[in-house]
């Protein structure tokens, strides 16, 4: 299987390569020139493997370039129980709420509690394996934006890990506190972390120059290195996602919720749109999935999009309770795009080229009326967030975060607006602990909040008797190792500085 970006057709990649590369060098994305056809027996063959069989099959179908023994060994570092706390890393929960049935894929039973582990535990082995295959003896300089959670997961998965060196920006007031905490004291030979004076979008767009900037490049390869990415734009982000989709699907069947052959519809509060895109690549694959309904805070650019087809970034910035969807420009949109572009990468270079330029663009008739019947966008804001968790935690005892119950928010609004009961797998994003504060503030608005992120958490456990994850309960007594800021516009020299080649 090969791969190709989808703003030059012709530049065509393995698997290894995509996944070193992480973008392609005209600024496009690497997507898969097929996908596998899993008719029922395929399907109905992972009803009886574990998440990590599920996830073998599927990494061959899509790696053909790795062997099965490397397949083997990625899937079995990563998803171990000792880092999931389980045999499967992402379970699902059913509960409900005012009648309506939730049934929850948790997706935060990972080392950093947030969904971004079940990709960045994986990726850094895809990774090391890839580099091998395609320009062995180099070291990878991972750079990431975050917004928050992708930071820590990328840390955490390439912590150590030999021949990689990772740098993370992320926004200075646009992560929680305990996100902050957790990614200021990263350990690790080979990280470092920096904050920037500006929103996630500065951040991402940087990583983007920095990654486009030819002298930047040659500069690192006469240092023996090159630069790849852990932000969901990178191959190896977005396949280790498809699995859990399809694994969800095989519980439910097993779990006797659905029966084989249902359809379902998936809700996913999106923020990159690489979750709700690998939703989408399942069901390319044949997984009978409905409808893709995509919840945003109040940084609604995707519900606007998805209702009028037009992409508009030109809009105020909020700061949310929920600030892993805080996102004006959703980069794997594009990859969404070009696909139902009927795969033109003239049509998506146009379209990208277009919101680079003036921030905005609008899709073809043609690609508006697909959109229309696959997808609903929805939104809700900060305080329809708590209601949702206070609502939840009330009536069902289920402890959701603020992401989680902006999903569950949409999901209300899209049964009400639409009456389809067709069951609908909600993604949960992460642990209501690393949001305490808001958090707490809905399941105990009367409370005095106590000062301290950590003094928050203990109150939430005191609360509502949800254990605290232990990889958030030892962060308490940890120093803080890193406190960098940097201007946006000297990120370059920063990077350059930080690996020791300025
Ligand atoms: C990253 C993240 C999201 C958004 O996921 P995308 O793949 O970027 O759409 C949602 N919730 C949480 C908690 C996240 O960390």
């Amino acid at each position: 299987m090969y791969y190709n970006s989808t703003q030059n057709a012709s530049e065509v990649v393995s698997a290894a390569q995509a996944i070193a590369q992480g973008i392609s060098k005209d600024g496009g994305l690497f997507v898969p020139q097929s996908f596998p056809q899993y008719d029922e027996a395929t399907l109905k063959a992972l009803l009886k493997e574990d998440y990590k069989g599920r996830a073998k099959k599927m990494f061959s179908d899509f790696l053909t370039d790795f062997t099965a023994e490397e397949i083997d060994e990625c899937v079995e570092k990563a998803y171990t129980a000792a880092k999931f706390g389980g045999d499967n890393p992402a379970p699902m929960a059913y509960t409900q709420l005012g009648g309506k049935q939730l049934n929850i894929l948790e997706l935060w039973h990972g080392p950093t509690c947030a969904f971004k582990d079940m990709a960045l535990q994986i990726l850094p082995h895809l990774l090391t394996k890839s580099l091998k295959k395609t320009c062995d003896g180099k070291d990878a300089v991972i750079l990431v934006a975050t917004s928050g959670d992708t930071g820590k997961a990328a840390l955490e998965g390439f912590k150590d890990v030999e021949h990689t060196k990772i740098i993370v920006f992320y926004p200075m007031d646009g992560v929680s506190p305990m996100q902050k905490h957790q990614m200021n004291t990263q350990e690790g030979q080979n990280v470092t972390v920096c904050a920037i004076k500006g929103n996630f979008d500065d951040a991402q767009t940087g990583v983007k120059n920095i990654f486009t900037t030819p002298a930047i490049a040659e500069k690192l390869a006469e240092n023996n290195m090159l630069f790849s990415s852990a932000n969901s734009i990178n191959w190896g982000r977005l396949l280790p996602q498809i699995v859990y989709y399809i694994s969800a699907y095989c519980d439910m069947v097993n779990d006797g919720k659905i029966s084989f052959g249902d359809k379902i519809n998936v809700v996913v509060p999106t923020g990159n749109f690489g979750n709700i895109l690998a939703s989408y690549y399942a069901s390319q694959m044949g997984l009978p999935i409905a409808r893709f309904i995509c919840a945003s805070n109040a940084n609604n650019v995707l519900t606007d999009f998805i209702n009028t087809g037009v992409y508009d970034k030109n809009r105020q910035f909020y700061t949310t309770m929920s600030p892993s969807m805080d996102i004006l420009v959703s980069s794997n949109l594009e990859r969404l795009l070009y696909k139902l572009a009927g795969n033109s990468d003239e049509t998506t270079r146009a379209w990208m080229t277009a919101l680079k330029s003036g921030g905005k663009y609008e899709v073809t008739d043609e690609v508006k009326a697909v959109i229309t019947e696959k997808f609903f966008g929805g939104y809700c804001d900060d305080a329809q967030t708590q209601d949702t968790i206070s609502r939840l935690f009330e009536q069902e005892g289920y402890l959701c975060d603020t992401h989680t119950a902006v999903a569950v928010n949409v999901y209300e609004q899209y049964v009400e607006k639409t009456g389809d009961t067709t069951p609908a797998v909600i993604a949960s994003t992460a642990s209501p602990y690393k949001f305490s504060k808001s958090v707490l503030q809905a399941v105990a608005p009367d409370a005095a909040l106590p000062e301290t992120e950590f003094d928050m958490v203990d109150m939430l456990n005191a609360k509502t008797g949800m254990p605290v994850p232990a990889p958030l309960a030892s962060l308490k007594d940890k120093k803080a190792r890193f406190s960098d800021v940097t201007e946006v516009n000297d990120m370059p020299q920063y990077v350059l500085s930080a690996l020791g080649i300025a």
